[in-house]
């Protein structure tokens, strides 16, 4: 029998993650919010959002981390930027579609803190193809020399999939050519249109350590993993709204909880009473990898792939060499597809 974990324990937690629409003009197939051209019924308006990030620097978010679908999709979003960076440390993730020069100066006069461009490729036609999107690539990359050429921060996302992982030393040299600060790898989530096409794009975990260990990144390039021994449980500090307000912790919880909505229920009410969200936030978990705990603090990996793959909340991270057991990662349990 392991012994119980705890997390660090917060009354409020230092930031929020937005995804602000779920229309974008993209079409990836792994898409974890299944995106669509034009905004879902139901999303919330600008107007909204203003209330909401008015309630939040309220209760004391002092970061707003925006995403989509395509943030820059969202009319108005510029506006809510404006508004919400002088109160709040503002990040806005984006494929780059609508981030022009025009758009980066509005960024930069705002003095959003980071952007985040994914690339999904290292080459146009890798990018564009898993984007659905022609001229996809061009977007992204001018976006990243947009903000860089206005001292905005950037950072450069890939999912580790099938067709990044042969590329990932390449993106990285990309990354670092182009001014990029920091790479972040991250891994796929079995969510939205994902699911379909797991095994089509998934690899087994000893093949994503092996692209891991084969990273050879430009100096100077920071590059950001949450693999073993940095195999994050952050639950202990993660706060998520989706476009329509619903209270989902983390943007890769979004098809496993829901604490209410944000205009009927203050965050705070949900963060400090709701049963499911403090059971997660705990850091209770059945196993820890001490590597892991030692270099994170926190424990157990991700709530979200343990939930995935196990069904359980407690559940080992399958994505943890030393927590694996023997979960093929390429394969979706039957109850996800
Ligand atoms: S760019 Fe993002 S939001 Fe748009 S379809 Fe692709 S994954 Fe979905
Ligand atoms: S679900 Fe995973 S990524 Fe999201 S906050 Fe929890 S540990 Fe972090």
């Amino acid at each position: 029998m392991q012994p119980a974990f705890a997390n660090p324990v917060l009354e409020t937690p230092p930031k929020i993650s937005i995804s602000i629409t779920e229309a974008c003009p993209h079409a990836c197939a792994h898409c974890y919010s299944d995106c669509a051209r034009a905004p879902k019924a139901g999303e919330l308006s600008i107007p909204a959002w203003r209330r909401v990030i008015d309630g939040l620097t309220e209760e004391g978010f002092i970061q707003a981390y925006f995403e989509g679908g395509e943030p820059f999709a969202k009319p108005g979003f510029l506006d809510l930027i404006e508004t919400t960076a002088p109160r709040m440390m503002t990040l806005v993730r984006t494929k780059g579609a609508g981030l022009d020069a025009a758009v980066a100066d509005r960024l930069a006069a705002a003095r959003v803190g980071r952007v985040l461009v994914d690339l999904m490729g290292a080459d146009a036609a890798t990018h564009d193809a898993t984007a659905g999107a022609a001229g996809a690539f061009d977007q992204a990359i001018a976006a990243i020399g947009h903000c860089v050429a206005r001292a905005i921060p950037v950072d450069v996302l890939v999912v580790l999939t099938r067709s990044t992982a042969p590329q990932l030393n390449a993106i990285l040299a990309l990354a670092h050519g182009l001014g990029a600060e920091r790479v972040g790898i991250l891994r796929l989530y079995p969510l939205g249109r994902a699911k379909a096409i797991w095994g089509g794009i998934a690899l087994p975990l000893a093949d994503q350590m092996a692209a891991l260990a084969a990273l050879a990144p430009p100096p100077g390039l920071k590059v950001m993993q949450s693999w073993h021994p940095r195999d994050q449980n952050c639950c202990w500090q993660a706060a998520a709204l989706n476009a329509f307000g619903d209270m989902i912790g983390c943007q890769y919880l979004r098809e496993y909880v829901n604490y209410g909505n944000i205009r009927d229920r203050p965050y705070l009410d949900a963060w400090r009473n709701d049963p499911l969200y403090k059971q997660i936030r705990s850091g209770n978990v059945e196993a820890s990898c001490p590597d892991c705990s030692g270099s994170q603090r926190s424990h157990g990996g991700c709530r979200s792939t343990a939930f995935a793959f196990h069904g359980r909340w407690e559940a080992p991270d399958p994505f943890d060499v030393t927590l694996n057991d023997g979960v093929d990662l390429a394969v979706l349990p039957d109850r996800l597809r």
